[in-house]
């Protein structure tokens, strides 16, 4: 399936291990539009973006809306307010964050452009303010970092949390959806099997975390060696952050404890 004409796509040029091609930033409107996160402010990004708009037929870019706060999201957003008089919003809980916010959003609103509305979901879980955005006619969902067109999204701790990750996809999964436009990576065109996909990775994860503490492993760096066999270098660190979300998802529900930097699986597992 391919995107309905009232959505554009311009992908900033910050391509790496971690934003795959580079961000993907998203027009949506007819005559007005908003722009759904801003990676870069160089003025050939603040270039692409309108002429994007331009090409849709969109004469006013009205309000720009962030999937969450890491730089490869809002780098972009004060430069692109200021160069079209755009209303800046911004999930409530992270309100001042840039310091030129106009308006701030939570779950369940809704945002209107043109002649069209969006629904915020609010889906904690890589960042603690992450947000998607739902488009209910076409049951189109804007899945910022939590979903990406390829690869799995990284669990940072402690703003990252593996246990309201999986509460996101499950929530994810409730919502009819026929398309997901993901913050990196290509459009996923089969909704529900990715999330499933999703969720069933980090189940498997879990296991293969508890199975490790099981035959002795129980630092970090042990669990994620026998786990995450061939990780690049570069990944390295990643792998670690999301063997220690998982860890602190299981101490969170009583299965493990933790004892300076030794995990231990407690015995009624
Ligand atoms: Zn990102």
């Amino acid at each position: 399936m391919s995107t309905p004409a009232y959505i554009g796509k311009f992908t900033a040029n910050n391509p790496g291990i971690m934003t795959l091609q580079g961000t993907n930033q998203y027009i949506v409107g007819k005559e007005t539009g908003l722009v759904i996160d801003v990676a870069l402010s160089a003025d050939s990004n603040m270039d692409g973006i309108i002429e994007q708009a331009e090409a849709m037929g969109v004469k006013k870019i009205e309000k720009i809306l962030l999937t969450h706060i890491h730089s490869d999201h809002c780098g972009g957003a004060l430069a692109l307010r200021k160069r079209c008089g755009a209303k800046l919003g911004i999930h409530r809980s992270r309100k001042g964050y840039l310091g030129g916010e106009d308006f701030q959003y939570g779950d369940n609103d809704r945002i209107s452009f043109g002649d069209g509305e969006l629904d915020v979901l609010h889906t904690p879980g890589h960042e603690s303010g992450h947000c998607c955005f739902y488009e209910g006619g076409d049951k189109i969902l804007f899945s910022g970092d939590n979903i990406l067109g390829y690869g799995t999204a990284v669990i940072h701790p402690p703003d990252g949390n593996m246990t309201d990750y999986m509460k996101t996809l499950e929530r994810l999964l409730g919502i009819e959806m026929s398309l997901i436009l993901p913050g990196h990576g290509p459009l996923i065109g089969k909704p529900e099997a990715k999330v499933r996909e999703y969720i069933n990775h980090r189940l498997e994860r879990e296991r293969q975390v508890i199975a490790a503490l099981l035959s002795g492993r129980h630092t970090i760096g042990d669990i994620t060696q026998l786990i995450y066999v061939d990780v690049s270098a570069a990944l390295q660190r990643v792998a670690e952050f999301s063997v220690q979300a998982h860890l602190e998802k299981l101490i969170r529900e009583g299965k493990v404890k933790q004892e300076g930097a030794r995990y231990l699986l407690l015995s009624d597992n």
